[in-house]
């Protein structure tokens, strides 16, 4: 038996198709949705990530600007950069593209940003909105899986999940929202001793850690639910996740691809994110 594949590129497109509309809806009345993104530095997967949200603003009617400065660029200057954007009524979203070179303090970088315009929801607001269970924007790449799931009708209530990896950004915030979700979630992380016994008893596996393959068909439990966030450049120039796929696919009963599965839903969310923002922008204007 094989397992369902969840298609993210088409479900994608259903949240693309839907920010279309409301933002041609909100062009309408004056206030068409903007995004910018800051990319510092010169790292080749950062560039790609930020020329995909740039083409899909593009594609959903969204107006998009990308700052690009050299490793060398200041914290000072950026910060000023960001205020400058926190203050420019056309832009409702602000996304630094992450990592920042390493003389930067990513906290202070992203606490710089308005928390009305934090659309990767990163901000310690935003963090701690998630945390009381009342959410404003929530990080996009589990906002996507939860979407994901939610498309494939998977039964959170009650469950038992897993979360490998605890990042700010996709382990930690994924583990809070199949917790409000009814879920009892366990997550590991690099300290973890003996990560199979958690996943083999698992219903539900996200896989967040940043190593290639590193769930294999051994360590899940048949019929489980994989969501694979990992994504890896193999050394012929494919693309990889953190789990095994061909494996791992035969044990599961619902499995996520790499490329085209949880990629398209976190640009799909930083759209939603930013059309909310600028919704909230024009209705609460002066
Ligand atoms: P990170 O490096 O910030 O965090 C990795 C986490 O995984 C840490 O908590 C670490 O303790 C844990 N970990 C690492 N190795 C482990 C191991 N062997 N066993 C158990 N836990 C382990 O990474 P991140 O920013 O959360 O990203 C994780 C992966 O997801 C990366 O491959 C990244 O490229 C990818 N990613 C994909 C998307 C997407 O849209 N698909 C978005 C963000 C990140």
């Amino acid at each position: 038996m094989s397992a369902t594949l969840t298609n993210g590129t088409l479900l994608s497109k259903t949240v693309r198709a839907e920010v279309a509309r409301r933002a041609a809806q909100l062009a309408a009345q004056g206030c068409r949705p903007g995004l910018a993104v800051i990319l510092v530095g010169d790292d080749p997967a950062s560039s790609i990530y930020v020329r995909n949200k740039i083409n899909a603003c593009q594609e959903s009617g969204v107006h998009s600007i990308c700052d690009r400065y050299p490793a060398t660029f200041t914290e000072a200057r950026l910060l000023a950069r960001i205020d400058a954007l926190n203050q420019d009524p056309t832009i409702h979203g602000i996304l630094v593209q992450l990592p920042l070179p390493s003389h930067f303090n990513r906290r202070t970088v992203i606490n710089a940003i308005s928390p009305d315009k934090d659309v990767d929801g990163l901000h310690t607001m935003n963090a701690g909105a998630l945390m009381s269970g009342a959410p404003r924007f929530l990080p996009c790449t589990p906002a996507g899986v939860m979407r994901m799931l939610a498309a494939m009708h998977i039964p959170l209530e009650g469950s038992q999940a897993v979360v490998i990896g605890c990042s700010e950004s996709v382990g930690k915030p994924m583990a809070l929202l199949l917790l409000e979700a009814g879920a009892t979630v366990a997550v590991c992380h690099r300290q973890t001793r003996d990560l199979a016994l958690y996943t083999r008893s698992a219903e539900l596996i996200v896989v967040a850690a940043g190593h290639p393959k590193l769930l294999t068909a051994e360590m899940v439990k048949p019929d489980a639910v994989v969501i694979d966030v990992g994504i890896h450049r193999t050394a012929d120039g494919k693309l990889c996740g953190d789990v095994d796929f061909d494996a791992v696919r035969k044990v599961a009963g619902f499995i996520t691809p790499v490329p085209g599965g949880v990629g398209p839903m976190t640009i799909g969310m930083l759209l939603m994110n930013t059309l909310q923002a600028a919704e909230y922008a024009f209705k609460t204007r002066p």
